[in-house]
């Protein structure tokens, strides 16, 4: 059994500056990616700019990663950053901001490489220069895996990239929630219990890697009430949902998500549905059909978030995030290449069957 998570990670109110000497010791000159507004808007660019600019590191601004970034803003980036000649890359946002940061930083080690030809799989591991995580959702996670999904919309295919691209550092901090809309809270929570859930329930789990996601877990069921609640949440649990998602990022570094997220993109990709929603949406019965084959495991995901059968968990889920409807064809089309989707669908405890893949279709979606 191993337990590899290689990022020097905080979680703390005031995290960048409190860690300022670690942030600056990284490298000497930076290339910080952002999405578009919310960096700026939370507080999170500017701790991060006044540390380099105290210690004196050169950056440079690149704020137009969108959400589900893309090849083609990846390769823009690199650009500006062999320009610039930045030896580190530092992500600021949601996953989609970290995740371009970390493609960014596999392209400047490796300058033949193209963004396009990302997830290509590489004849040998590939190096990439350091990266910093500043996450300001609950959500994914990116600052504590070594993930990226970059979607390349020439072909249209959202995927992670076959690389290993931890952060060296990750610095955490709960108060960039502030800002954030109690729908954006809502769904990136959504993708972290995901994570915890797939981790749990997967053939690379096991007694050693479980501490993270039955830890987590935990605390997302102590977040539950709040996220389910007509009211903002209260800023009191901006820390603990920050921490749960850094927690569930460390147990997808360790087993990897399955079929949920498998199924998730292509909702994303051709319906526009955010990624925690999308993912979400097939959780229920996702569980449902992995309590035939491991059925005290999802009693102890149960237990953990506080409910009392697979009945309440999908009602919670329903009331969080609502229902997604498509086509029949769609349904279909995207039923045909989860069959097929072996790298999700070997993760899976118990045998899966082109049934249940169905069944998990037809039970998640509103078909019309
Ligand atoms: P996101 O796509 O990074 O951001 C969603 C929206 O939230 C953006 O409009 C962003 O605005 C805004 N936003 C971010 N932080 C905010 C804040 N504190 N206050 C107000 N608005 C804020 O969302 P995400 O769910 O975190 O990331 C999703 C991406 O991560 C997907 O591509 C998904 O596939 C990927 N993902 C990666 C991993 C991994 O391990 N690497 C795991 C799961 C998912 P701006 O654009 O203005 O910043
Ligand atoms: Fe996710």
């Amino acid at each position: 059994m191993r337990f590899f998570v290689p990022t020097d990670i905080y979680v703390e109110k005031n995290c960048v500056r409190n860690h300022a000497q670690n942030l600056i010791a990284v490298g000497k000159r930076t290339l910080i990616l952002t999405g578009q507004h919310s960096a700026a808007a939370n507080g999170s660019l500017n701790d991060v700019t006044y540390v380099l600019s105290a210690g004196e590191i050169p950056y440079m601004i690149f704020s137009e990663v969108e959400e589900n970034p893309s090849t083609d803003t990846v390769q823009k980036a690199t650009q500006i950053a062999k320009e610039f000649k930045a030896d580190f890359v530092i992500g600021i946002g949601g996953g989609s901001a970290i995740d371009a940061a970390k493609a960014v930083a596999l392209l400047l080690a490796n300058p033949d490489l193209e963004a396009d030809d990302l997830h290509k799989v590489p004849s040998h591991p590939l190096k990439h220069v350091p990266i910093v995580a500043v996450p300001t959702t609950c959500g994914t996670g990116s600052e504590a895996t070594p993930v990226a999904i970059i979607t390349n919309r020439k072909v249209h295919l959202k995927k992670s990239i076959p690389h290993v691209l931890f952060p060296v550092l990750a610095l955490v901090d709960g108060k960039y929630l502030e800002s954030a809309k109690k729908t954006l809270i809502v769904n990136t929570a959504v993708d972290a219990l995901s994570h915890m859930v797939e981790s749990i329930l997967n053939i690379k789990s096991n007694v050693f890697n479980r501490m993270c996601p039955e830890y987590g877990l935990k605390f997302w069921g102590e977040c539950k009430e709040a996220l389910l609640s007509d009211d903002d949440v209260d800023e009191s649990l901006y820390e603990k949902l920050m921490l749960t998602s850094t927690i569930a990022g460390m147990s997808i570094a360790q087993t990897s998500t399955s079929v949920p997220h498998g199924m998730s993109y292509d909702l994303t990709l051709h319906l526009g549905v955010p990624h925690g929603p999308a993912v979400g949406y097939f959780l229920a019965a996702y569980i449902e059909v992995c309590a035939k084959y491991v059925p005290r495991d999802v009693a102890k995901i149960l237990s953990l978030l506080g409910l009392k059968s697979t009945e309440e968990f999908s009602a919670m889920i329903r009331d969080l995030i609502g229902t997604c409807t498509v086509t029949h064809e769609m349904k279909e089309k995207f039923a045909a290449a989860m069959k097929v989707n072996r790298s999700k669908l070997d993760l899976v405890p118990g045998k899966i069957t082109p049934n249940d893949i169905d069944y998990i279709y037809e039970k998640s979606l509103v078909v019309k």
